[in-house]
């Protein structure tokens, strides 16, 4: 008896620490979609794409999508030491805005219909195109070339979805969950050749690391228009943020940001695209 009588009691304690510890996460869900308690805001990006979104080794961040979120942060009322940067990989960036982990994305994200359903593009801010990237030796040069070769691409891309739909349906496509994962695949001849967007694939090219030992065969395989990827229907923000980008690009901060983050790749990319002008 004595026993059960503790059993109960613990259970209604546990009942209880159960129920405060849910109270307690569903208050900082509401901390509003990646807008935390204190001021800060959460910003998703990539953390391994040299050029556009890079976690450094002292946890910094650098890179153009990184130089874009700051100054579209600091549009919506957060300085730069305000901003809590999110890893989002390509296949986790839809559900990370739906679940409100995050304010908004800057992170290699195409505009298409399909991403449209799920999420508020702000945008464009950068038209890249899908290329590849194979060693300084190798004789592919166009995408049918790929076809039976192996391919490494990321899950939840474009790059992956075009190769099986259009570029190179019979290539043997290996996704992995980022696009270092695909380099170190083709450094060590796992695989033949890395496809994704120009300026991801130049970002990677000219770290020291790999100076030398790969190239871009310089195809425009297809039209990558970048977005801000916001909640679904939070068109204050997609607005805001819209602001932001065009006085981005006319107060020169965008050309700065492509300057000190394409150049030394030298990556040379499109002009500054116009809000809503997405090239098909
Ligand atoms: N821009 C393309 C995309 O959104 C490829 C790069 C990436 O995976 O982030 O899927």
């Amino acid at each position: 008896m004595k026993l059960r009588k503790v059993t109960a009691a613990s259970a209604a304690v546990l009942a209880l620490a159960l129920s405060a510890t849910a109270c307690g996460s569903d208050d900082s869900d509401d901390a509003d979609s990646g807008s935390s308690g204190g001021g800060t805001i959460k910003v998703g990006i990539k953390y391994d794409q040299p050029g556009l979104g890079l976690k450094e080794p002292d946890g910094s961040f650098s890179g153009f999508d990184v130089d874009v979120a700051t100054y579209v942060a600091k549009e919506l009322g957060y300085d730069a030491d305000k901003i809590e940067f999110v890893e989002t990989k390509s296949a986790d960036r839809e559900n990370a805005i739906a679940r409100g982990d995050v304010k908004f994305i800057a992170a290699t994200y195409s505009i298409n219909d399909e991403r449209k359903e799920k999420v508020n593009f702000a945008g464009p801010y950068l038209l890249a195109h899908q290329d590849l990237l194979v060693k300084t030796d190798s004789d592919i040069t166009k995408g049918t070339d790929l076809n039976g070769k192996k391919l490494c691409s990321v899950t939840g891309s474009t790059s992956a979805q075009n190769v099986k739909e259009e570029i190179a349906p019979k290539a043997q496509l290996k996704e992995y969950g980022g696009y270092s994962e695909c380099i170190a695949a083709l450094q060590s001849g796992a695989v033949d050749a890395v496809t994704t967007d120009d300026s991801i694939l130049a970002g990677f090219a000219a770290q020291d690391k790999y100076k030398g030992q790969f190239k871009l065969a310089g195809l425009k395989l297809s039209n990558e228009n970048y977005g801000i990827g916001v909640k679904k229907g939070d068109t204050a923000t997609t607005d805001k943020i819209n602001a932001a980008l065009t006085k981005m690009v006319s107060d020169g901060a965008w050309q700065e940001a492509v300057d000190a983050n394409f150049g030394p790749a030298n990556y040379k990319n499109e002009p500054a695209p116009k809000i809503g002008d997405i090239v098909s």
